[in-house]
């Protein structure tokens, strides 16, 4: 793995949270975006190298939604960034982790995305991402 691409956090209300972020961070929110396949809209900043990818729920059903019902808004999944989205996930699996999704789908920030389950992984939500072929912009 890369690097540590990004981390995820829950919250309630975006419209609360990116300017609390933005102060925090001292950078500006650079994009909002709806991802439809997570019920989520999605606010990124960058810090250094790495993002930080706050989460809030489009559906009060939503795995955003539920999550913060349960624990509360905050830390929700780390993302690290991979080479070889397929590689890796072939690596993963016969090292015995398992997967939420082992087919990766298209997230946020033109990423193709995949999550191992939290269950094999010490209780961490891991996602990883490469970028989508043909979309890459850095
Ligand atoms: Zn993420």
């Amino acid at each position: 793995m890369q690097k540590i691409e990004h981390l995820g956090i829950a919250v309630r209300d975006l419209a609360v949270a990116v300017p609390l972020f933005e102060k925090l961070l001292n950078t500006p929110c650079y994009k909002q975006e709806v991802v439809d396949s997570e019920n989520v809209t999605t606010a990124f900043f960058q810090t250094g190298e790495s993002k930080i990818e706050l989460l809030q729920s489009t559906d009060p059903g939503g795995v955003i939604a539920k999550f913060i019902e349960k624990k509360g808004e905050g830390m929700h999944h780390v993302a690290f960034a991979v080479n070889d989205i397929h590689a890796e996930i072939a690596r993963l699996k016969s090292e015995g982790f398992q997967f939420i999704n082992e087919t990766p789908k298209p997230g946020a920030d033109n990423k193709l995305v995949c999550f191992l389950h939290p269950k094999s992984t010490g209780g961490v939500l891991v996602e990883l991402c490469a970028e989508r072929p043909g979309t890459s912009e850095e």
